[in-house]
């Protein structure tokens, strides 16, 4: 239903004063993607979503939207929906007047507005909520109906910012699916704010990680989990494995053990990561895998997993996160253990 488009940012840089918050950001958000932008707090994010939603102006750079430079475009002209982190809904108004809003600025006809209004309520799981003022909403329902009026006049692109940041746990977790089927319902172009990772995982058709202005992977989520470019995005995205090794073709020496390679490298030394996950733990080393030996020094009993904390002899921490099912019997703190891998789980 809704025409999406696609949004291409070429070297934005944006400085507050002479302070750099964005610096060489180039990047692509295609027709139809759920691109989010994760990172930590002041690494930029809000300011790029500003930026995209002409609220705020480049300092250097070029944006495009299908093609067209829309650099200069005044945010009013580029017609984007827009979720704020803080709901501002209109107190005064019921939740179907705060849908309508938009359609009525707009002067749509009154059989379009009330027909519009009733397949957003219906999207958004607010039926029987219409009559009622938003403080009489719970936080989830708030968010619903900023997303309702967001998306009711069928924006081209649909800017994010943190919408969830607000809503406890669960509730946050049933919004990320229904945030993912009305994706696909409207098949509009979503560029959506972050800085939880595990959100941005499992939300994204791709995601653009920022450190200090600075765009430092993008790629489906798989990709940036399992192949991170740098130590940066590695760690940010979870719990990681990194030991210092020497190369040897497709051998590492770490740790006085030969460990092997998933391919060989031309590098003489550097460092070897692997996701915890992708660590078994036994009392004995694997001969057709990689095996290192620690002491265990912290055992976090999580339900279906424990999470493991091993130190190698020459005092790296490791972390293995152990279905509680795998467990060696006698896996106990001070115990000695060995931690295995397939060589193609690990990335330099
Ligand atoms: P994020 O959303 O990733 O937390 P922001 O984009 O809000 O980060 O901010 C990035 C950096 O730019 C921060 O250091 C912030 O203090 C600074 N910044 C953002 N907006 C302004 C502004 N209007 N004036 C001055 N500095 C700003
Ligand atoms: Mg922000």
């Amino acid at each position: 239903m809704t025409q999406a488009a696609e949004i291409e940012a070429q070297k934005i840089g944006k400085k507050f004063g002479g302070f750099a918050a964005l610096e060489d950001v180039s990047l692509t958000v295609g027709r139809g993607d759920f691109l989010t932008l994760l990172g930590p707090s002041g690494s930029g994010k809000t300011t790029f979503l500003m930026l995209l939603s002409g609220f705020e102006h480049v300092t250097s750079g070029r944006l495009l939207l299908d093609g067209a430079d829309m650099t200069a475009t005044p945010a009013e002209k580029r017609g984007f929906g827009m979720v704020f982190q803080g709901y501002a809904l209109f107190p005064h108004m019921t939740v179907e007047e705060n849908i309508a809003f938009p359609l009525k600025v707009q002067k749509r006809d009154p059989q379009t507005i009330k027909r519009r209004v009733a397949q957003m309520i219906e999207m958004t799981g607010l039926g029987g909520h219409g009559h009622k003022k938003p403080s009489a909403l719970s936080g989830g329902q708030q968010q619903r109906v900023a997303l309702a009026r967001a998306l009711a006049y069928e924006p081209s692109v649909l800017l994010l910012d943190e919408p969830f940041s607000a809503l406890d746990k669960n509730l946050r977790e049933q919004m990320q699916d229904e945030m993912r089927r009305i994706h696909r319902e409207t098949g509009t172009t979503f560029v959506f704010v972050t800085h939880d990772q595990s959100e941005a995982l499992a939300l994204s058709s791709r995601i653009a990680i920022f450190e200090r202005g600075r765009l430092q992977q993008l790629g489906p989520p798989r990709e940036v989990y399992e192949r991170p470019e740098n130590r940066f995005v590695a760690e940010f995205l979870g719990d990681i494995n990194i030991l210092d090794a020497e190369f040897d073709g497709a051998d590492a020496r770490t740790e006085g053990r030969t460990l092997k390679l998933a391919e060989p490298t031309d590098r003489k030394s550097g460092h070897i990561a692997i996701r915890p996950e992708y660590m078994t733990v036994a009392t004995a080393p694997l001969d057709d895998r990689n095996s290192i030996c620690g002491r265990v020094t912290d055992m976090t009993y999580l339900g279906a997993e424990t999470r493991l904390t091993l130190e190698t002899p020459g005092g790296t921490p490791l972390i293995l996160h152990v279905p509680t099912a795998a467990l060696p019997p006698d896996a106990a703190t001070g115990a000695e253990l060995w931690a295995s891998w397939k060589a193609e789980n690990s990335f330099l």
